[in-house]
Parts: C-alpha cells; structure tokens; sequence
C-alpha cells in the first residue's frame, strides 16, 4: 500500500531546505529565516531548514483546527488503521529514517534504530487505544437513570520536542495524540529537522487525512505562537528544565493543558553486594549511549567507599574498549550535536578538575574514527567529584561521568533526594530488601533495579518528578491518553410513565 515518492521527496539531500509540512505536503511560508543543519561527525552545515513566522505558524494551526473537526468524527478502527500503516512504513523502512537520525544528530546507526523501535513500541500501543477510550456506566444510578463518562479528544494539540530523540519522542506524543483523534502541530528541534518530515510523509502515505499532522520548523516565534493561539488546547514540551518551565507558565497562563518534559541528573547508586561488572557494564552503557545525550543517561555513580576503587578501575577499563566515531562506521559513540555544545561539555570537565575533581579518563582530544572537524568529546570519567561543583549540580548532557564516592545507602539516598532534578535513577544491588526500601524513599519518577535506563515500556507512562516534569501527565501510556482528551459524564434519562412533575430542589437519588 505503500506509495514511496512522497517519502523519497523528503529524504534530504546535500542541498535541501528542510520545508514545513501543512496540509499533507511541504510548505515555505513566508519566513526568509533559516537555521543550519549540521552533520555533527563532519563539523560541516549539510542543510537548512526554514524557521516559521508567527503567521507561518498560525497559519499551520488554523490547517490543523480544520482537520480536527473531521478527523474527531472517523471512527476509532479506521484511526487504528492508519497507526497500523505507519508502524508498517516506519518498520520496512527504519533504515533510511536511522541514517536521516545519524547525519543529523550523529548518534550511531544502531543507536537510531534502537531510537525508533522504541518509539514505534507507542505506535503500537496508540494502535491498541480503543481499549482505553472505553468509558464507565453505571446503570441505575438514580432511579431510571444511568450516568456514563466518554472521553473526547482537545482539537489541535502543539508538540514541542527536543534535539536528543528527533524521531523518538515525537513519537510519544503525535501517536496517542492522533489516534485520540486530535489534530497535531509538532515544531521540532531545529537542529535535527528531517525526521519529523519523514514522519509526516509516511503518515501521509498511511492514509491520515490532510491537515491532520503538520510539522512547523523554527524557533521560540513559532513556540511562542503555539503557547499563545486560542486555538491549541494542549501542549506536549520536552527540552531543558529553563524552556520546559517557561513553556508551563506560559502554556497555562493561556489557559492550556500543558505537559513539560525537562532536564535530569541520573544517579546511579552502587551498593557493596552488587555485582560490579553488572554495574560497570550498565554505567558505561547508560552513561556514553548517544554521548550522553540522553535524559536517562547515567551521569554520576554513587560509589559506596569499600567498593569504589574497584568500580571505577573496572569502569575505566571498560571505556578504553570504546570507538568514538562517525556514526554510520561501526563505533559505539559518535559526536556531540554542536561545537558549541561540545565546548559546554569539555568545559564542565576543566570546571570539575578545578573543584578537586580526579580526571581518571579524559575524553577532550582524543583521536577518533571520523572527521577531525567533528564535534567529539570521548568518554571521559571524574573521580571524587565534590557535591558542591557545578560539574556535579548541573545537567552536563555529554559523554562525562562523575564518580561520587558515599558511605553508604543513606548518604546516597540523601544526594538523589537533594538534587533538583527527579527525571530517573538505579540503584545496583543483590539485596532485595535495599531495592525495595530504595523505590519506597527515592523522589525520583523512574527507578531502575540494576537496570540503568528504566525507560517504561509504552502501556505504562513516561516522566519525572521535580525540575524534570512540569504538570501532572507524564508522557504516553494511560496518562497520555488522559493528557490528550476530555471526559465527559452523561447522566441520563428515557422517560417512562413514572417519570414527570415538577421539583425545585437540588437533585437527589430516588
Ligand atoms: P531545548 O530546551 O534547547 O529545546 C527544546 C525545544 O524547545 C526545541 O524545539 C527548541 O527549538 C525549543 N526552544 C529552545 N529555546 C527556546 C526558547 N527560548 N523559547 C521557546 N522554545 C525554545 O532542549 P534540547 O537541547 O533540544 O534537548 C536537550 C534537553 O532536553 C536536555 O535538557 C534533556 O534532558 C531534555 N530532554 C528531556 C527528556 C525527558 O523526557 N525529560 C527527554 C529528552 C530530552
């Protein structure tokens, strides 16, 4: 069923302008404005891509609010057919979508299928959702009456989404969104634009209507505009903590539902009688998968002292077996997305050794298999990193892991506990009774034991706690069904004989 000429369309080349997509085909605008697109393991600008005005983007919504007012009418099995479709589009063709993720944000290509099969695990669940949009009855609640709850979906819903997961995370939110039966505006990050296009086309080719998903590229106008136009009920943000609040202030200032995604510091605490090179294992790959461009990614392992020496030598070990390079040559880590972002990361570590920090692996110059242009940091590790270094209290975001060495479980606990961010975290251990104390005293919203990027699967939700969630929906699963409709009770009465007479009084149950 698959027609590919519109996904051949918008599979960039050396020379496109990423255009917006309205109305079921790519749309200038009226912007001249324009943002480059890197390859990050080439140093070098690859593309464009257009940034909305506000009329731009306004001009999107109105599309979407259009479409809304049919798509609401199809019924639930045809709206499962088409997330049906594009689940079997995204699948057959995964591979041109990862090597779009791999040019544009560098993650390695077996990072940028493992990327999209999780988001197609939303897909999959959004296929299911008829399940959920079953309301209760309850008949006879008064007498000859009954009173049921429906949900129904918002109208135009705004995503805002970062650069980290450009397939992933639109993913979350697009698929529950449309088959609640809303109409979508997704403004993606401008730094990786081209795989929301892709997206767009293949739901086009799975048969949603027009109008129905729009993609609109840009900057904080086309965000603000989203934020501010009457007629976007909802929005789903996911970026830094700074943006996600400002866009849950303003968003519901507005008089929006909103739900913002932000920033973490993921803690990993190592306890005596965990197994270490479970642990090192897991700290290594949770730690530089992606470069550490992850909101799970680990970034400090909390050491328990009588086994800290040996976890980091193991740890150390492990990352000298890594490959940093070009994504698309076979390494475990490619580049960071920026030169600018790669010069933030390299200065948290000059930050931490000037804090007292031990430097056990420095990743800054080292040698890589790819351009030497591109924005690389290797794997780095600090040692005894104080709790008091900016290195220790901020969101690095980059392949730096800090190794803080606690005496035990309360003093652990009390670092998780302290920190602003609540977004995931692990503890590794063999003693059942530790875990489940931990998942009982932690304040953190996703907790892995000995599992070190506790990222639920799709039919439970996904979000933090503290700096690292605003509102109160977490992304996909029930509470992404919740987020992305309204419900309803209806009480209810047919007349029947009995019925009849007049009342004035508040109504009670007979
Ligand atoms: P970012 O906050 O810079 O950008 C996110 C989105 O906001 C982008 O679409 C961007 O264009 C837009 N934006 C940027 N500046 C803006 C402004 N001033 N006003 C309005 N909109 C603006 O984030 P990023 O660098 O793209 O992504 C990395 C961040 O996202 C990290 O902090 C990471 O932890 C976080 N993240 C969180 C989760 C989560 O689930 N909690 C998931 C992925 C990424």
């Amino acid at each position: 069923m698959t027609d590919t000429t519109t996904l051949e369309r918008t599979t960039p080349s050396a020379t496109t302008i990423v255009d917006h997509w309205v109305g079921g085909r790519p749309w200038q605008g009226e912007s001249d404005r324009t943002g480059e697109v890197y390859n990050p393991a080439l140093g070098t600008v690859q593309r464009e891509v257009r940034f909305a005005t506000a009329e731009d983007t306004a001009h999107a919504i109105s599309v979407a609010a259009e479409a809304a007012a049919s798509w609401r009418n199809v019924s639930i099995a045809k709206r499962q057919q088409i997330m049906f479709a594009f689940r079997e589009i995204v699948n057959a063709r995964k591979d041109e979508l990862a090597r779009i993720l791999t040019a544009e944000h560098g993650k390695v290509l077996s990072d940028a299928l493992g990327e999209i099969a999780r988001g197609l695990e939303v897909v999959e669940f959004a296929c299911g959702l008829g399940h959920l949009t079953k309301g209760a009855y309850s008949e006879n609640a008064s007498s000859g009456i009954d009173v049921y709850t429906l949900r129904q979906p918002l109208g135009v819903v705004g995503i805002i989404s970062p650069f980290n997961f450009p397939a992933m995370v639109p993913m979350w939110f697009f698929s529950v969104a449309l088959a609640a039966g809303n109409a979508v505006v997704l403004k993606p990050s401008e730094k990786d634009p081209s795989a929301a296009n892709w997206m767009a086309a293949a739901l086009t080719e799975a048969g949603l209507p027009d109008g129905v998903f729009n993609v609109v590229h840009g900057d904080k106008v086309a965000v603000d505009t989203l934020l501010g136009h009457p007629d976007v009920a909802a929005i789903s943000f996911v970026g830094s903590t700074p943006i996600a609040r400002y866009v849950y202030e303003t968003g519901t200032r507005n008089g929006k539902r909103v739900q913002a995604l932000g920033g973490a510091k993921n803690h990993m605490l190592v306890l005596p009688d965990a197994d270490l090179d479970l642990a090192a294992d897991a700290a290594v790959n949770a730690g530089f998968g992606s470069a550490g461009e992850r909101c799970m990614a680990i970034s400090v392992v909390l050491a328990v002292d009588t086994v800290a020496d040996e976890l980091v030598e193991k740890i150390a070990e492990r990352m000298g077996r890594l490959r940093t390079g070009d994504g698309t040559r076979g390494c475990d880590m490619g580049p960071l997305i920026t030169g600018a972002h790669r010069d933030k990361v390299a200065s948290y570590v000059d930050i931490a050794a000037g804090d007292g920090a031990e430097v056990v692996v420095d990743g800054r110059g080292i040698e890589v298999d790819g351009d030497p242009n591109g924005f690389w940091v290797g794997p780095t590790l600090l040692d005894n990193v104080p709790t008091s270094s900016a290195a220790y209290r901020d969101e690095i975001f980059g392949p730096v892991l800090s190794v803080v060495r606690v005496t035990g479980y309360e003093e652990g606990l009390g670092l998780i506990n302290a920190s602003d961010f609540g977004n995931g975290t692990a503890i590794f251990t063999n003693d059942g009774g530790a875990a489940r104390r931990f998942q009982h005293e932690v304040n953190v919203g996703m907790i892995g034991i000995n599992v070190p990027i506790p990222v639920p699967v799709a039919y439970h939700s996904f979000g933090g706690w503290k700096a690292s969630l605003f509102g109160d929906a977490k992304a996909y699963g029930p509470h992404g069904f919740e987020f992305f409709t309204a419900e309803k009770a209806v009480t209810s009465r047919w007349l029947d004989p009995s019925h009849g007479g007049l009342n004035l009084g508040f109504p009670q149950h007979s």
